[in-house]
């Protein structure tokens, strides 16, 4: 028995059983890997974000970074008239029209309660935003 078995592989042809061999291993071996998912963590570039929450601005100087240069500085104000301005006044003027004290009305062109605020980078003189009270 032993030598018939011994027989049959030695009648093979070479080219038949290397065939097989090939055949084999392909099926053993897995295919190579197009993506792995620790390949893919490290080949991504990593993005790091920093967020800056800025304090809403008021009617003062306040400590701000600027958009344009950031820098950290103090802001300088402006005030400046708005439409909530004119409105105020004519409303006091409307009031006191009728005791003759409507000069009363020019009173919130002067005080800055009554104005917006506009915020501006002393540096680069970049318009930071703007603050109105009322
Ligand atoms: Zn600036």
């Amino acid at each position: 028995m032993a030598s018939n078995s011994d027989e049959n592989q030695i009648n093979i042809p070479a080219a038949v059983l290397r065939v097989e061999t090939e055949t084999t291993s392909y099926h053993h071996e897995p295919p190579p890997p197009y993506y792995s998912a620790g390949t893919a963590v490290t080949e991504r570039p990593i993005i790091h974000q920093t967020i800056i929450i800025q304090a809403s601005l008021r009617d003062k100087p306040m400590l701000y970074e600027c958009s344009a240069c950031r820098e950290t500085v103090f802001t300088k104000v402006r005030y400046v008239n708005s439409q909530k301005t004119h409105l105020i006044a004519g409303f006091i003027c409307g009031f006191t029209v009728w005791c003759m004290l409507c000069c009363l009305a020019a009173i919130p062109y002067f005080v800055p309660a009554f104005k917006k605020a506009e915020h501006y980078c002393p540096i680069c003189n970049q318009f930071l935003g703007s603050y109105t009270k009322i």
